[in-house]
């Protein structure tokens, strides 16, 4: 089926050493059937799933027929989970190879929910298809808000149950990745022996996501320096959008810089700082106004995977990677304070602006205003009439907005324009995912999904036939857990 869909892998990381990875095949299910295909990521990558029957899409999207060309392979990794290190690796996920667009760009294609593999432990390779479909659905948002991220290719049920606490559908979801190299894999590869995994690691690294960082004067340290920025502009661009993301151990932390893997990930709907929804997050560790600092934590976990390659002399290896995340939270503040202006369709800097950005979400806090909303509300030409702005604290924080907006030369229209494109109408919102999962899971029914995937594509439009999606949650709607 290979030449019809317009396959072209090329296996860049099964040239690895091979402790990098074992040689693994998905396990074949028993009965696959489609339940989502991604038609318009299929284009720009150059396949065409349409050339398929229904039948061999299915037999393509679930792993049970290999595409030409693919090698299929488990990855190794390690991480630090909540803090603790662990042995990790494709437990149930396989790396079908790596793709590349008629453009030249390379893609991983990863089937996750594949089967077991070396790395399994006691699981059991699988996936459920509630959470594969919460994937296909938050990544696809993800991109669309304009957050970097792993896409979504497909979804397809396997005609076998998985035993979780009862017995649900499984599923595969197909996974498309800058790469799926991970903080992770640098902690796995310095535990590897020494400086030879992790310069072969770092090196390959370079050539497929940084080559221009070959020129530097330490291209380590540089490696080292560029995943912070990327790291840093992307927990900004969560923080702006109220993402959470759940799990943020070092396993699931891109060094592309893409948010990846999404489990009882989350949008908050009220503001509050403090807000977690996984089900496994106890302590919060990963809440929503912490995201920044574990990102940090997680970084230096990367930082210490570098040090042999960093300087010869252990010290100073150690003092370059030590600046390098000391500067992390002012790289963080930046992008945060300059992504905040623009959702306050602020055009210009001034001194007092950190303070109006945080006298507004003191406020929002204080009444419980949803973060979305509130923003977009603002967004308007004219604020709508809403009994949450008829208060005098907020009315005074506007008239200081509406103030310093008149403090810059800028036309009105441009701020409009700024804060439009910068604070959505339209998030998938934990009810209305939920829902979607439900009707999926327990009926088969996928047109809320389809529906909610429709209305989340356009998040920054004013589209009439999606304002129900813009609707916090009743009382008895709100979701307060997310499982994986
Ligand atoms: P995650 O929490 O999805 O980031 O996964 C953490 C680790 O657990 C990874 O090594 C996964 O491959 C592994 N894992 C998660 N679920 C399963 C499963 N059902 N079977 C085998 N391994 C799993
Ligand atoms: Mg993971
Ligand atoms: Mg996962």
């Amino acid at each position: 089926t290979g030449d019809r869909v317009g396959w072209r892998f090329d296996n860049s990381y099964a040239r690895l050493p091979d402790y990098f990875y074992a040689q693994q095949s998905p396990v074949a299910v028993r009965a696959p059937q489609i339940v989502i295909v991604n038609h318009a990521l299929a284009a720009s990558l150059g396949l065409n799933i349409d050339a398929l029957t229904a039948e061999e899409a299915a037999l393509l999207l679930s792993g049970n027929v290999l595409p030409q060309g693919a090698q299929p392979i488990a990855q190794a990794y390690a991480g630090h989970q909540f803090g603790h290190f662990a042995m990790l690796g494709d437990g149930r996920a396989i790396l079908l190879g790596e793709h590349l667009t008629p453009t030249g760009e390379r893609f991983d294609i990863q089937l996750k929910g594949s089967g077991q593999t070396p790395f399994s432990r006691r699981g059991d390779g699988r996936a459920a298809l509630a959470p594969m479909l919460r994937e296909y659905i938050i990544s696809e948002a993800m991109h669309a808000l304009g957050i970097p991220s792993t896409r979504s290719l497909a979804v397809v049920t396997t005609g076998e149950q998985v035993m979780r606490e009862t017995p649900l559908s499984g599923a595969i979801l197909t996974r498309v990745a800058a790469s799926h190299l991970r903080v992770g894999t640098f902690e796995y590869a310095a535990g590897q022996g020494g400086a030879d995994a992790i310069r072969i690691l770092a090196d390959y690294t370079i050539q497929r996501h940084y080559p221009d960082l070959n020129d530097a004067a330490n291209p380590y340290l540089s490696l080292l320096n560029r995943v912070i920025e990327r790291q840093a502009a992307l927990i900004a661009q969560w923080v702006l959008l109220g993402f959470i993301h759940g799990v943020m151990n070092t396993d699931n932390m891109s060094i592309s810089g893409e948010t990846i893997d999404y489990g009882p990930c989350a949008f908050m709907d009220a503001y509050n700082p403090n807000t977690v929804f996984s089900s496994i997050d106890q302590n919060g560790r990963y809440r929503y106004s912490n995201q920044p600092l574990m990102a940090q934590w997680n970084l230096a976990r990367l930082a210490e995977t570098l040090l042999p390659l960093i300087d010869p002399v252990s010290e100073k290896a150690v003092a370059l990677a030590e600046e390098a995340i000391h500067a992390f939270p002012a790289i963080y503040q930046t992008e945060w304070t300059t992504g905040m202006r623009k959702k306050l369709g602020l055009l210009t800097e001034q001194a007092d602006d950190p303070e109006l950005i945080a006298d507004l979400l003191t406020w929002m806090y204080q009444h419980q205003a949803d973060y979305t909303n509130t923003f977009r509300a603002l967004s308007a030409e004219t604020l709508p009439a809403d009994s949450l702005f008829q208060d005098d604290t907020f009315e005074a924080w506007q008239a200081r907005w509406q103030a310093r907006l008149a403090r810059q030369s800028g036309i009105k229209e441009h701020s409009v324009h700024l804060m439009q494109a910068n604070n959505p109408a339209i998030i998938p919102r934990n009810h209305r995912v939920e829902e979607a999962l439900t009707a999926a899971s327990e009926r088969g029914d996928y047109t809320l999904t389809q529906q909610l995937l429709a209305a989340v594509a356009h998040p920054y439009a004013d589209v009439s036939e999606y304002y129900d999606y813009r609707t916090p949650p009743a009382p008895s709607e709100r979701v307060y857990q997310t499982f994986c």
